[in-house]
C-alpha cells in the first residue's frame, strides 16, 4: 500500500443512521480541537495540511484566531489516512504539511526542528509526552502502524488510537504505551477543547474507545471492527496476522 490511503466504513445493520453523521461530526471537532489546544495554550504547535492554492486565505483565516500558519514540507495529496508523507509527484496534486503557532518565532522553530530531522524538539513543541516520541523513534523503524508493539495489558480509552484512521481519537500522537499515564495527561487537554466545539463528541469517542473492539491486520490491511461499524484501512504489511481483542 503506498499514498492512496484509502479509508471505508461499512455500518452495521440498524446503525449507519446514528453513526455516519456522529463519525462526520468527531472528525470534525477532533480536527478543530487540533486548532483549539494551540489556542488554549495547551501545545505549541499543531499541525494542518493545506492545498497550494488555499494558503493565502488559511493564513488569514488562522490570523483572525491569532494564529500563525507556517508550511514546513510540500506533500503529495492523499485521500483518507496516511501513515507517512510522499514527495509531491510534478503535475499531480500536492499540498503543504504546515505548522499552526501562536508566535511566528514558534514556527520557525518548528520549522527548524522538522527540518534538521530534531524529533525530540519537534515533538515537544507538539505538546508530545517525551516517552512517547523516544518510543516512536525506536518503533517506527520497526512499523509505521505499531499498534503490537504498544498494546499493554491496561488500556485508558484515552491512549486508544486504533480507530484515528476513521477520525476517533483523544491523543495525535502515538502513545508509547495504551497504558501512558502522560499520553492521559494530553488527552485530558484534547478532550477539554472537543468540549468546546460540540461536547457530544466526547460521549461519542468514549463510547466507540471504552466498547468492545477487535484489531485484526494482516498484510497491508487493517480491520477495526466496533459494535455500529466495520472500519478498514492500510497499514503496515505483517506477515503473520495480528489480532488485539477489546483493547
Ligand atoms: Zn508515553
Amino acid at each position: 500500500m503506498n499514498n492512496d490511503g484509502f479509508v471505508s466504513i461499512s455500518y452495521k445493520v440498524g446503525h449507519k443512521d446514528i453513526w455516519e453523521p456522529r463519525m462526520a461530526r468527531i472528525n470534525q471537532a477532533c480536527y478543530r480541537a487540533e486548532l483549539q489546544t494551540v489556542v488554549n495554550g495547551d501545545r505549541d504547535v499543531c499541525t494542518i495540511h493545506v492545498n497550494v492554492d488555499n494558503l493565502s486565505e488559511w493564513m488569514e483565516r488562522l490570523r483572525i484566531l491569532g494564529l500563525v500558519l507556517t508550511p514546513i514540507v510540500h506533500v503529495a495529496d492523499f485521500h483518507g489516512y496516511n501513515h507517512k508523507h510522499q514527495k509531491p509527484t510534478p503535475n499531480k496534486p500536492s499540498h503543504w504539511l504546515c505548522g499552526v503557532t501562536r508566535t511566528h518565532e514558534i514556527g520557525q522553530a518548528f520549522k527548524e526542528a522538522e527540518g534538521g530531522c530534531n524529533h525530540k524538539e519537534a515533538g515537544r513543541l507538539l505538546g508530545f509526552p517525551e516517552c512517547c516520541t523516544d518510543a516512536f523513534l525506536v518503533n517506527f523503524r520497526k512499523n509505521f502502524d505499531p499498534q503490537p508493539l504498544i498494546t499493554a495489558e491496561t488500556t485508558y480509552p484515552e491512549c486508544n488510537v486504533t480507530l484515528r484512521y476513521f477520525g476517533a481519537r483523544f491523543i495525535s500522537h502515538l502513545p508509547c504505551s495504551t497504558d501512558c499515564s502522560a499520553s492521559r495527561e494530553v488527552a485530558k487537554k484534547f478532550i477539554k477543547a472537543i468540549k468546546m466545539i460540540d461536547p457530544e463528541v466526547v460521549d461519542w469517542v468514549y463510547e466507540l474507545l471504552n466498547g468492545p473492539l477487535t484489531w485484526d491486520s494482516y498484510h497491508g490491511i487493517v480491520e477495526v471492527d466496533t459494535p455500529y461499524f466495520l472500519g478498514v484501512t492500510h497499514s503496515f504489511p505483517l506477515m503473520e496476522r495480528k489480532i488485539i481483542r477489546k483493547l
